[in-house]
């Protein structure tokens, strides 16, 4: 097939011209480029990723320390101390029928690798699949996403300054421009965002039958149950859900809650809410706003089809269009069928469902597409056991949120609806990476014995082979 009518071939051939050289790069060459990637995000570039991403939608800085830098420079600093003993030969045991040989597997890199990332925490989400990129040896096509702009422009500026775009390339724009970028046969596609949009990438990646990881969202429930701590849970639920402003892949969607502790707990959250943000949140410094107007509607249209619904706003409800913001808001009697239950929030509004029975509450989350999260406040170990074994999620965390994402011995990702494959730590190492098996003879091998021509004697051979190795 003919791509030179694509605008994105020639760099796209640029790269796959240069992908062994990049694959070949050795240890030392790789920690290299980590350790300037990781200086340039902790230092060089720290004010400039600070003051885009406030003015892309308000974030504060320390709140971009902790959920954008911190997890890129850890992520590097997790590859540093493992990439010697991913890049070795992974030597396996030999069965006996293959005597005379020995085998091993080793990582080598996809190749020429496209990553699209969402707005949502566009440093975070981009840089830290881009490590395992490199790590692995791959080279790299970046397309940020076109609703933070600030942010893509620095990420484009520490890209053209640490490498050859034959090797790494980010390019920003439109989704017309993830659409050209789609046709081409990368060697794999690392992409993070909606499950609808999760869908496109599969199905374009599939005419050259591309590998994907893709890294999805959707509803992350939480449930709380009549032992739990109400008031550490309503603290970390507080921060994990009104972090970025509600806009962060595995923050609690909603809160399942035994009937009998529900009204203690929005107490609770009500303090803590206020502790963190004041009683007025819109004059607070630690709130960021909801990225842009189309996404503050969406989630306006929420609220209002959930008042006209007779849903009870128990905390919040303030919004203001200038600014695109939404007071962390609390909401309960929400009916099933407002869109509030049915679509993945993605910003400040934490509906409440109350339950009667564990069962109900786990029938409840299993109608639903698998989530990408699900939470467990509780101290009960029967209660955690059930939950975990009769649900599916990507993750867990129990007595708290977001937090296992930051654990890079976990792999992270979601499963079905809510995501394909995995990232962080050796798992995002082996997504850039195939496992190429390679199996050496040293000697005559003993299956030699059993070539043709089939005589009786060597179906016996065959025979003892089937019984005993
Ligand atoms: P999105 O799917 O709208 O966009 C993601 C990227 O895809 C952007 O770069 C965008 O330019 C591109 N894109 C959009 N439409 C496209 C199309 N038709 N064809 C090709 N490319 C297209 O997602 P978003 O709004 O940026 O992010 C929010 C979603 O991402 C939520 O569902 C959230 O749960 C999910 N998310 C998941 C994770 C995770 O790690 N699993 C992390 C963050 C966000």
């Amino acid at each position: 097939m003919n791509y030179s009518d694509n605008k994105y071939a020639t760099l796209f051939n640029t790269q796959k011209a240069n992908q062994y050289n990049i694959g070949n790069t050795t240890y030392t060459q790789r920690i290299a480029k980590l350790n300037a990637l990781k200086k340039a995000v902790e230092f060089t570039y720290k004010d400039k990723i600070r003051q885009a991403l406030f003015d892309d939608f308000k974030k504060p800085f320390t709140e971009t320390d902790l959920t954008e830098i911190y997890p890129v420079i850890g992520e590097i600093k997790f590859a540093k101390s493992h990439l010697k003993s991913w890049m070795k030969r992974q030597i396996v045991d030999t069965p006996m029928s293959l005597l005379g040989s020995s085998s091993y597997y080793i990582y080598e890199p996809k190749g020429v690798c496209l990553l699209i990332s969402p707005w949502n925490f566009p440093l975070n989400l981009t840089f830290g699949p881009l490590v395992s990129a490199i790590a692995a040896g791959n080279t790299v096509i970046i397309k940020p996403s076109e609703m933070t702009p600030n942010i893509s422009k620095v990420m484009a500026e520490i890209v053209v300054d640490l490498f050859d775009e034959n090797e790494i390339a980010l390019v920003e724009g439109e989704v017309e421009v993830s659409q050209e970028l789609l046709k081409l046969p990368f060697n794999h596609i690392f992409f993070t965002g909606s499950p609808q949009v999760g869908k496109i990438v599969m199905q374009a990646a599939s005419k050259h039958l591309t590998s994907v990881t893709l890294e999805l969202g959707g509803k992350s429930p939480t449930i709380i149950d009549e032992t739990a701590n109400l008031k550490a849970a309503a603290k970390k639920i507080a921060w994990g859900k009104f972090l970025n402003s509600g806009q962060t892949c595995i923050a609690p969607d909603y809160i399942l809650v035994k009937d009998a502790v529900k009204d203690a707990f929005v107490t609770e959250l009500r303090e803590q809410l206020k502790t963190f943000y004041t009683v007025d949140a819109s004059a607070s410094d630690s709130l960021s706003r909801v990225v842009n107007a189309k996404h503050y509607e969406r989630l306006v249209a929420h609220l209002e089809d959930a008042k006209s619904n007779n849903a009870t706003i128990e905390i919040g409800g303030k919004t203001t269009s200038e600014d695109n913001f939404i007071e962390p808001t609390v909401i309960s009697n929400v009916p099933e069928s407002a869109s509030l239950l049915q679509d993945e929030i993605f910003g400040p509004i934490l509906p409440i469902k109350t339950y009667k029975t564990l069962d109900e509450a786990i029938t409840y989350i299993n109608a639903k597409e698998k989530p990408l999260a699900l939470y467990v406040y509780s101290k009960s170990k029967k209660n955690i056991n059930t939950i975990i074994a009769n649900t599916r999620a990507g993750s867990t965390a129990i007595n708290n949120n977001v937090l296992q994402y930051t654990n890079h011995n976990l792999p992270f990702g979601g499963s079905n609806n809510s995501g394909i494959g995995k990232a962080h730590g050796v798992f995002g190492f082996q997504e850039f990476s195939n496992m190429r098996s390679v199996l050496k003879q040293h000697t005559i091998g003993s299956i030699e014995f059993l070539f043709p021509p089939y005589t009786n004697f060597k179906q016996k051979l065959v025979d003892l082979t089937i019984k005993w190795f």
